[in-house]
């Protein structure tokens, strides 16, 4: 099987709300770039970059890509390189890629997903098969609050715990005493056995204003402490002087990234990305070395649509050490009559069936390659550009 075209479509899922973070409060989720990788047999692969502008490494190590940089890289620059591959030989894809293109993890994470796709259907196997098999047939969901109002926070939040979430995500970093107020809020409202995690997205000051935050946080029993600010050597001071354990995110894109937690005892789990390190690929070679080291992962993303989520999901079946509960979405196409809110952030989606969600879990996509359906008809309703 060859690969004959790369095809990227840019869409624009409608959100349930508006969904923001400290380092991202103006421009709306679900504009992504959706990667149709086509083949010599006549299997069509799937991919995704939930691709950012102000999403990146702290200290200027990685850069923000948009769905428009994608469709260009794909385009212009990977397709002709890998044109002509079989996507089942992806470390070889990869290989190809990087000699490319520097950088970019957003546009070859598509590619990558839309290869293991395009295999896995060649083969009558899963993405999660081709990486290795499966630890788990589910993920615990931990359903994202992002920034909002106090009283919608404890509003959504108490209907995703009735709906079945287990744990809450606290979008924080903005506002220290907004921040404690909103623990505290849910610990209240929520009792004693729901799960809660923060993640300041970088937005803290200063390191004694992490600390500081943090520990009165701690009050109301933490989880974790998601990437409270800016870079490895920040969060190391921070992790010496918290009780929660501390999670790199923008702190962890790379297998180098990973190396310099472990060098610096900055965290003790990371959030692994399908799109950050490139693809499932280097996700697995990420989580490898971490797992080596002793850390724990959650499965993280962008709110990515169906096709990435899926991605998501085989991913955090395939890693041993994807144990933490993770913000992927309950993905369902408009009237599929699952959940309202809980793990729910788009009113539609691309995909033809909608996600399992049961125990608090959503459910890993069963059938060959990533296990879903697109539809197109969706694709063109959603379209925003080439
Ligand atoms: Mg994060």
């Amino acid at each position: 099987m060859k690969i004959t075209d790369l095809t990227v479509h840019l869409v624009r899922l409608p959100a349930r709300r508006e969904h923001n973070w400290a380092s991202k409060m103006t421009t709306p989720i679900g504009h992504h770039a959706i990667v149709e990788l086509s083949t010599d047999e006549g299997i069509t692969g799937w991919g995704e970059a939930p691709a950012g502008a102000t999403w990146g490494g702290a200290h200027g190590k990685y850069y923000g890509e948009t769905p428009e940089t994608v469709a260009h890289l794909v385009t212009d620059h990977l397709r002709p390189a890998i044109t002509g591959m079989d996507p089942l030989e992806i470390g070889v894809v990869h290989a190809l890629m990087d000699k490319a293109v520097k950088g970019n993890p957003y546009a070859k994470a598509a590619v990558d997903i839309a290869c293991y796709d395009a295999a896995g259907k060649a083969l009558g196997v899963s993405a999660s098969d081709l990486l290795g098999g499966r630890h788990r047939g589910g993920i615990e969901v931990a359903h994202s609050l992002g920034i909002m109002e106090l009283d919608r926070c404890i509003e959504e939040a108490r209907e995703a715990v009735a709906e079945g979430a287990r744990t809450i995500k606290c979008k924080t970093g903005l506002d220290p005493e907004r921040d404690v107020a909103l623990v505290r809020m849910l610990r209240e409202e929520l009792g004693p056995d729901v799960r809660i995690r923060v993640d300041g997205n970088e937005g803290y000051a200063s390191v004694a204003e992490a600390v500081a935050v943090t520990r009165r946080q701690e009050e109301f029993d933490l989880l974790l402490c998601e990437q409270p600010l800016a870079g490895a050597v920040a969060l190391s001071r921070v992790a010496k002087r918290i009780t929660s354990p501390v999670m790199a995110d923008e702190s962890a894109w790379t297998v180098h990234d990973i190396l310099e937690l472990d060098r610096l005892d900055a965290a003790a789990s990371f959030s692994c990305y399908v799109t950050k390190p490139g693809g499932l690929y280097r996700a697995r070679q990420q989580a490898e070395v971490a797992e080596q080291l002793g850390m724990i992962c959650d499965i993280g993303g962008s709110i990515e649509t169906g096709i990435g989520n899926a991605a998501n999901l085989h991913l955090g079946a395939a890693l041993r050490i994807a144990t933490l509960p993770s913000v992927c979405p309950v993905s369902q196409p408009a009237g599929s009559g699952g959940p309202a809110i809980a793990g729910v952030y788009y009113t539609d989606d691309l995909i033809t069936e909608p996600f399992g969600f049961a125990d608090g879990q959503v459910l890993v996509p069963d059938g060959p390659g990533l296990g879903i359906t697109v539809d197109r008809d969706k694709i063109e309703q959603y379209r925003t550009g080439r």
